[in-house]
Formats: C-alpha cells, sequence, structure tokens
C-alpha cells in the first residue's frame, strides 16, 4: 500500500476490509466486531498445527486427537438421508472416512466419487476402530492458494477463532488477516514503556502479529508456550486489558477517596425499627447485621463503597430498603439500578408498598414508560419529592436529574458492566459536583460470589457485606437431569401435576428467534408448542423483546394466579419472585452459564413448599452432562459460583468481554489471577506519578481507559 497509514482505519466499519459485505458486516456486527480494531482484539480460541501433510498411510501411527491435513482422492460416498454423510478417502491402499451431520446439499457435490479434497481436522478411531475425522475442515481451495503463493507445503499454524453465528470461520480468518496486515501496526501502545519493558512484552503491533498469525517457523518449544496461553504476546494483549481495567478502577478509587460523601446525621436504630414495622416479615438477624453495616457507612462522612453479596432469595432487597429509608430520613435521595425491567416494575412495587408504611416515597422510571408517566417521574426526582427512583440503565440518561442524589443501588450487579456502574454514581448530573465535591455512597448487590482475590481486584475498594443465611422454611429445590426427549415428556408431565396440585410453573428456553438449524429450543416456537400441550393450564409468555407494558402483564396476570405456566427466556433470572411457583423446567439448559441456572432456579421455592428444577439437554456431551450435574448436586450459590468461574473465567466479573483475559483464563486461570494482581499495583504505580493521566505519555492510555468506562451501552437483557 502507498502513502502514509491513516490511523482512522482503525475505526471504520469492517466493510473496509476486502472481503467484507455488508451482509457479512452486520453479522459480525452483531457478535461484537464492529470496527476493523474489534477485529484485531478478537483473539484466536486456539491453534491447529496444520504444518505437515500427511499420506494416508502415514495416519495408522498418530495418536487419537492429533490435528492433520490431508489430500486424496474421494473413492466412495455414504449418505444417511440428511442426517449423516460418510466420505471414504483412498490413497495408496489407506483409507480414511471423514464424517458430517446434517450435511447440506452443496457438500454432496463437493465430495463428488474421484474429486481431490483436502481436508484438515482432528483425527481419532472411530467406534469400528477404523479412522476417521470428524466435521473437517475443506481447505481445498485454501491449499492451493497458499501452495501458488509460496513452495512451503501444508497450511502452518493455522488460529482458530470463536464461531460467528452464519459468517463461515474461513472468512473471518481472512477478515482478522487483513485488519492484522493493514492496521496492526496503527494500534496505539498504551501500557507505559516501563511496564511493557519490566515484563519483557514485544510492540502491540507485534503481539498482534504473533497472536493471529504465528509463524511456521514456530520452535516446538514456542509452540507449546502459545497453547497455553503462555507467549510473551499473548501476554501482553491480556495484560493490557486487565491493566486498562485496573486503572480505570484506581482513578475511580482515587477519586472517590479525596470525595466526601452524603454524611445521613440521623439514627440508625430508630430506622431500623420503622423498617421493621413496615416489613412483612421479621428480618433475619443476617440482615440485620448488614443492615447495621451499611448504616455506619451512611452515617460517615466518606463515600461508602460496599458490596453486599447472598445467595439468591437471601432477601438483598430488604437491606437496598433499609438503607434508603436512612438516606430519606437525613433528607437525601436514592437510585436503585436493575438490570431488567421487569425486575424494576416488581422491585418498584415491592419497595413502594413496604415504603407507603415507613413514609418512603418510591417511583419506576424505564424506557417502556409513557411520555406523560415519565415527565411526571422526572420531575418528582428533579424536585425531590421522589426519595428512592427504582430503574433500568434508563437511569443513566442525560437527561435523568437527581435533586439531592446520596446512594446509588446496583442490583443484580453482575449483569452490569464496570462502566455502567460507574456511570450509575454520575448519573443526574450530580457528579462531579463542583460545588460540594459530594460523591453519592455506592451499594452493590450481588447474588454471585467471588473468591476474595478477584473481588478484591475486580472491585478495587469495594468492602464486603455478606448475608449468610436465608429467610427461614425455604427448602432446598430438588434438581433432576434429564436427557432426550423422554426425560422431557417426564418434565412436562411433571409441570402439569404441579398445576393440578394448585401450583405454578416456568419452561426457560434459550433463544427468542426461531432457529432454523440445530432444532434448538426457541420460546415462541415451544410456546405455541407447550399451550394445547400443557392444557387445561393457563400459558403465557415472556420474553424481553416484548413490548414492556405486555411484560408487564403477563407477570402480573401470572402473579395473581390468572396463568399457571410461564414460557420464558432468561429475562426471568432475575427478579420474577412469585412465592406460589415451584417447579421450573429449563430447555437447552447446556446454552445457560452455571450461576444463570443457579438464579434461574431461585425463582422457585420462594414460597416454603416443596419445589422442582428440571435441567433437560438433548446434548450427550460427558463435559455438558458433568456441568449441569454439578448444579443439580450443588445448592449452594458459593460453590456453584466458583466453579462457574472456574470455567468460564474472569469475564464474567468485570460484566464485559475481556478480549485478551477469556480464552488465557480457560487456560489457566492462577497466571490470570497473578496478572490481575501485578495490573492493579502498575496501575497504583502510574497514577502516583500521574493521578489523571495528564501527561501527554498517558494520552493513549487514557483514552483506552475512557473508551472503556465511559461509553454508555445498552444492556443485553437475552442470554442465547
Ligand atoms: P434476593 O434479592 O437476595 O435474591 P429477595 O430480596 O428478592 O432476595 O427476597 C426473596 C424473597 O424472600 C422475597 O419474596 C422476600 O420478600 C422474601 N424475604 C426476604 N427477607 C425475608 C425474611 N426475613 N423473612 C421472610 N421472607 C423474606
Ligand atoms: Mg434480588
Amino acid at each position: 500500500m502507498a502513502g502514509a497509514p491513516d490511523p482512522s482505519l482503525l475505526d471504520q466499519p469492517v466493510t473496509a476490509l476486502p472481503g467484507a459485505g455488508p451482509v457479512t458486516a452486520a453479522r459480525l456486527a452483531e457478535r461484537g466486531l464492529g470496527s476493523v480494531r474489534d477485529l484485531l482484539a478478537f483473539l484466536p480460541l486456539g491453534y491447529d498445527d496444520f504444518r505437515t501433510r500427511y499420506p494416508l498411510s502415514a495416519l495408522a501411527t498418530l495418536p487419537d486427537g492429533q490435528t492433520v491435513v490431508v489430500q486424496a482422492r474421494v473413492r466412495r460416498v455414504h449418505r444417511f438421508f440428511r442426517r449423516l454423510l460418510d466420505v471414504y478417502l483412498e490413497q495408496d491402499g489407506a483409507e480414511l472416512r471423514a464424517r458430517w451431520f446434517r450435511p447440506n446439499a452443496g457438500m454432496v457435490k463437493t465430495y463428488a466419487k474421484g474429486n481431490l479434497v483436502a481436508l484438515a481436522g482432528t483425527l481419532r478411531r472411530g467406534k469400528d476402530g477404523s479412522l476417521e475425522m470428524v466435521h473437517p475442515r475443506n481447505v481445498t481451495a485454501l491449499l492451493a492458494e497458499r501452495e501458488a503463493l509460496s513452495s512451503q507445503s501444508g497450511l502452518g499454524l493455522r488460529p482458530r477463532y470463536p464461531a460467528v453465528e452464519k459468517v463461515p470461520g474461513r472468512v473471518v480468518e481472512k477478515l482478522v488477516a487483513a485488519a492484522v496486515e493493514r492496521a496492526a501496526g496503527l494500534v496505539p501502545d498504551v501500557l507505559p514503556g516501563r511496564v511493557a519493558q519490566g515484563f519483557g512484552f514485544p510492540s502491540i503491533a507485534e503481539s498482534l502479529r504473533q497472536v493471529h498469525q504465528p509463524e511456521a517457523s514456530l520452535s516446538d518449544e514456542k509452540l507449546a508456550e502459545l497453547l497455553v496461553g503462555q507467549a510473551p504476546a499473548q501476554q501482553r494483549l491480556a495484560f493490557e486489558d486487565l491493566f486498562v481495567v485496573q486503572v480505570g478502577l484506581a482513578l475511580e478509587r482515587a477519586r472517590a477517596r479525596q470525595a466526601t460523601g452524603w454524611r445521613c446525621a440521623v439514627d440508625g436504630e430508630a430506622v431500623l425499627t420503622s423498617a421493621r414495622a413496615a416489613l412483612p416479615f421479621a428480618p433475619t438477624s443476617a440482615q440485620e447485621r448488614a443492615i447495621r453495616t451499611v448504616f455506619a457507612d451512611l452515617t460517615s462522612a466518606t463515600p461508602m463503597q460496599r458490596l453486599l453479596q447472598g445467595d439468591v432469595g437471601s432477601g438483598k432487597t430488604v437491606v437496598a430498603f433499609a438503607a434508603a429509608l436512612l438516606v430519606a430520613r437525613a433528607g437525601g435521595q436514592s437510585l436503585l439500578m436493575a438490570p431488567t425491567e421487569v425486575l424494576a416494575e416488581q422491585h418498584g412495587r415491592t419497595l413502594a408498598g413496604w415504603g407507603n408504611k415507613a413514609g418512603l416515597r418510591v417511583a419506576v422510571l424505564h424506557a417502556g414508560l409513557e411520555a406523560q408517566a415519565r415527565r411526571r417521574v422526572l420531575a418528582s426526582v428533579a424536585t425531590g419529592a421522589t426519595d428512592l427512583l427504582v430503574g433500568t440503565h434508563a437511569l443513566l440518561e442525560e437527561s435523568l436529574r437527581v435533586k439531592r442524589l446520596a446512594l446509588a443501588i446496583v442490583d443484580e450487579q453482575h449483569r452490569f458492566g464496570v462502566r455502567q456502574r460507574a456511570a450509575l454514581r454520575r448519573a443526574g448530573g450530580w457528579i462531579p459536583d463542583e460545588k460540594t465535591g459530594m460523591v453519592p455512597h455506592l451499594l452493590v448487590l450481588s447474588a454471585t460470589p467471588i473468591p476474595r482475590t478477584l473481588a478484591l481486584t475486580a472491585y478495587g475498594d469495594l468492602e464486603l457485606v455478606t448475608l449468610d443465611e436465608s429467610p427461614p422454611g425455604r427448602q432446598p429445590v430438588a434438581t433432576h437431569l434429564g436427557v432426550g426427549e423422554a426425560a422431557r415428556h417426564q418434565a412436562l408431565a411433571a409441570v402439569k401435576a404441579a398445576v393440578a396440585a394448585g401450583g405454578q410453573g416456568f419452561v426457560v428456553c434459550p433463544a427468542i428467534v426461531e432457529q432454523k438449524q440445530g432444532g434448538r429450543a426457541s420460546v415462541l416456537s415451544r410456546f405455541r408448542e407447550l399451550r394445547p400441550l400443557l392444557a387445561p393450564a393457563r400459558v403465557g409468555l415472556l420474553h424481553g423483546q416484548m413490548p414492556s407494558r405486555d411484560q408487564e402483564e403477563v407477570v402480573s396476570a401470572f402473579r395473581a394466579g390468572q396463568l399457571d405456566v410461564l414460557v420464558a427466556t432468561t429475562v426471568l433470572e432475575v427478579g420474577v419472585d412469585v412465592p406460589r411457583a415451584s417447579i421450573i423446567v429449563i430447555e437447552d439448559a447446556e446454552r445457560f452459564g452455571l450461576a444463570q441456572l443457579h438464579q434461574l432456579r431461585g425463582r422457585v421455592g420462594r414460597g416454603g413448599q416443596a419445589s422442582s428444577c428440571h435441567l433437560l439437554t438433548g446434548g450427550q456431551d460427558p463435559e455438558t452432562l458433568d456441568r449441569l450435574a454439578f448444579v443439580a448436586a450443588t445448592s449452594d450459590g458459593f460453590s456453584i459460583a466458583e466453579e462457574d468461574l472456574r470455567r468460564r473465567g474472569p469475564g464474567e466479573i468485570y460484566g464485559e468481554r475481556q478480549t485478551g483475559v477469556v480464552g488465557l483464563w480457560m487456560r489457566d486461570p492462577a497466571g490470570v489471577v497473578a496478572l490481575v494482581e501485578r495490573a492493579r499495583q502498575e496501575a497504583e504505580a502510574l497514577l502516583a506519578e500521574d493521578s489523571e493521566l495528564t501527561s501527554s505519555q498517558h494520552a493513549a492510555l487514557r483514552q483506552a481507559v475512557e473508551a472503556r468506562w465511559l461509553r454508555r451501552r445498552p444492556i443485553a437483557e437475552e442470554a442465547g
């Protein structure tokens, strides 16, 4: 390419690269890959060693699990109508079977008898002992292209990228390669030189190249490093990710430390007494302990930074209520941010009910409100007539003005990113308050406990208080793991039986839209199917993309007992609190995270009656069954969260995808924890020198931190 490189290429849409049309671009954007920069940050999950092309006769000596490239002629083809395609390759008397499930029509043509094809994949011995590759990649064209370009045979080390729906892996690979070629050199170095040198990291451009396109000449030792995420280039990308987050957290911390909080000069015990009188039950002693701890924070002059952890159903809302009540008695206002409208509505109803008795004025704000209602709410908050405003991320909108914001509460924090947490505190144009310099208190509620080391590093100076006791009369939810159609019918029969006995139930499916292939449960088709099947039970539908008024109507009909069963998406995960619900069926359970399954299960068993949860899956994958069996056997949210973390990585903790870290975590969690610690130390050291990152040396870093923290992005309500 001629001319000076254009740094803006990084922020251009992927259509700026050859090979990306608008349709592909849209599909990539859905996966969060909107710009050239995003493609660079899309790191491989692993690598396939396709450097050697093997003759078929050599395969018999290789172990199962070895990745290989072969090139041979198709000798015969077996096709089992739409279900299975077996292609037998032959070379010098040696044979190899390539097998595809659910082949499409085009594939059959590709593998016509006599065709010369190249396949890349993992070798294994089939049930009958013969050699096979299952779902290998067709690399015929790629190989021809390579060989035309260089004398090298084979395909080198191929990066394996996470799947992007409806975009073939080959296209993803090509686009990332184009991004690396044209734009890797444009990425600014955000690590301070001292830090990069201290670690012996390669430059960012070099790191991106090495991670996306490792040299075919890599030594075995270096390849081994790369495969476990220990290559300096990988470490650099992961570290940089963590570092940017840690610098942002350290900035927040430093600012909060200097700030003055809303000192609530009221008698905590008196407030606790009125809270007790307003509640329809006696608080547990764990709740009272937590309330007293929070009160101590609120009555001091430094802004509270507290994380309240407690398993699903442990009663965290009560603590939030008491905190808002104390603040109101001191003349301040509170915000409570919840991740879904359904939950915001429910909190609004509960808290308004309790608030009525205690003189706490509660209002609700979310995107689903009509213009007039919305204006009324905004006005009441601006004049100070509302004490506690409950809402979704609509609370982060510029138009919100809070007269005396003293306390910000974030419920179900794991559903929000660090950025949104920080933004809530700045909500209402209140922070930074130039006149008073006051910072609202922050209370974060979470049902997903996390190991101490990561909690510290992820939340900075958030102090911890735990609800270690559940309200009385709870029974553990009997959890069954069911595989296949028969199990599904049994589970549905159990729903019918529960309804006949006067209970209510949920059926959860992962996706909203119809999935053409793969036969995944979709909530719409399930709803249509289940309605007649579960009759005479009255079945309602609930998902996050329904207009919010419809969502509310369905939930209140269910709450009022006018519906017996809700067929729903994960919008249920947080919030729906209906004591009569005693059975939950979760379809395609393998598609949910463990902590998520536990949260979903927490929707039942709230009324003290015996309840059950059925985890259904069609898959036979041992790893999947093992995961689900773990949830079925464990009722302790803490162990489940730890297991989830072990399997999924700390991206969950930060509440957003950590590009460089997720893959690394899978391979080396302890190493990541060490990196987080180190990132935190380096961030502190840096701010000790340049407390607001004003030096020109740190301009790129400042930009990265701001991009990470200040961009406002709506939260996805649905998983899967
Ligand atoms: P969490 O948010 O911790 O999952 P919630 O605050 O939604 O839990 O409380 C779960 C259910 O338990 C609610 O129905 C709530 O009214 C009820 N609850 C909370 N505290 C108590 C208590 N001390 N005694 C009886 N029921 C309680
Ligand atoms: Mg809750």
